[in-house]
């Protein structure tokens, strides 16, 4: 099977961050819960994945344009691009 690879150009933008919460911080803050969590990598904002009711990741990244998250559960270290749509 063939696959069209894109090349994400936005790694450039990618910072050491700290991560601004152990989970999810807009979750914390109104009391609901998550499935996964994303760190953002351009200014550590941890947010829950589109699998979480509140996908509260993906509204980062429409809200700041900050592109790149990485897996926040533990063992996991793959990044994502939102502008891309690929595994950086
Ligand atoms: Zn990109
Ligand atoms: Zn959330
Ligand atoms: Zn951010």
């Amino acid at each position: 099977m063939r696959r069209l690879l894109r090349r994400c150009s936005h790694t450039d933008q990618i910072q050491i961050v700290e991560p601004s919460a152990e989970g999810c911080e807009d979750c914390l803050t109104a009391g609901d819960s998550w499935v996964h969590l994303r760190e953002c990598l351009v200014c550590g904002h941890v947010g829950c994945c589109d699998s979480s009711k509140n996908k509260h990741a993906s509204r980062h990244f429409r809200e700041t344009g900050h592109p790149i998250v990485q897996s926040f559960q533990p063992g996991e270290d793959w990044r994502w691009c939102y502008v891309d749509q690929v595994v950086v």
